[in-house]
């Protein structure tokens, strides 16, 4: 692949699992859920089962972690109300250094976008925990438009009719790369970490079109596909 000369670019990133590790966020919703419980509701849950749905270092948290706070904390609410706490309390997520360092660089080289797809509450509160706020940021509940959809993607190349390059950098071959790929963006992929809640195999079994473009195993491994 040729380099891309940044000043011809926009850059667009997907949000989850691309820009910080989703799983961080799962285990700032736990605690949340967890320290409302104890305190708010006054119901003694033991310390070992926080521990217990957190996981450790090298393990994702306990999928079914709500229906375990549930049953082993004998908690007194329904699992919707706790649900809605979670997508609505405010996250402790942040930027590994080397991303807004990466996002600092690129912003003066060229436009950077964010397209991700969720609820526009639950969304905005992680771009403002990780100080992702003033980047502009399309998300899919308030296009009504998912990915793979292309609506959002078409959306960005009308608003930069002067660019001839278009990127998106993201991570699950289910969805990401569809639109793009379409419309003859380059597409960058990171390669599976076992910190990722959704870790897609490198997807040769995968329709080309959902495959991206390149491969990369750190985001800020994208540099070596760019050009001043
Ligand atoms: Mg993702």
């Amino acid at each position: 692949v040729d380099k891309i000369c940044l000043s011809d670019a926009v850059i667009v990133f997907d949000l989850d699992d691309t820009l910080y590790f989703e799983a961080d966020y799962v285990r700032s919703g736990i605690r949340f859920v967890f320290e409302f419980v104890s305190t708010e509701l006054e119901q003694d849950l033991p310390e070992k089962l926080l521990e217990e749905l957190l996981g450790g270092e090298q393990e994702l948290p306990a999928g079914d972690w709500l229906q375990r706070l549930l049953a082993d904390g004998n908690v007194q609410s329904s699992k919707e109300s706790l649900l809605w706490l979670y997508r609505l309390h405010p996250p402790k997520i942040q930027l590994e250094s080397s991303t807004s360092e990466f996002l600092a660089w690129l912003r003066e080289r060229c436009p950077i976008m964010i397209v991700t797809d969720g609820r526009v509450v639950t969304q905005t509160l992680k771009l403002n925990a990780l100080g992702l706020k003033n980047v502009p940021h399309l998300i899919s509940e308030q296009y009504q438009s998912e990915k793979p959809d292309e609506r959002r993607f078409k959306l960005i190349m009308q608003q930069y009719p002067n660019k001839s390059e278009f990127l998106y950098v993201g991570d699950n071959l289910k969805k990401d790369f569809v639109a793009p790929n379409r419309l003859g963006w380059t597409t960058i992929g990171l390669l599976p970490n076992p910190r990722m809640v959704h870790r897609s195999a490198t997807g040769e079994e995968m329709p080309t079109v959902n495959r991206p473009t390149v491969w990369i195993n750190h985001l800020t491994d994208a540099k070596d596909y760019l050009k001043e």
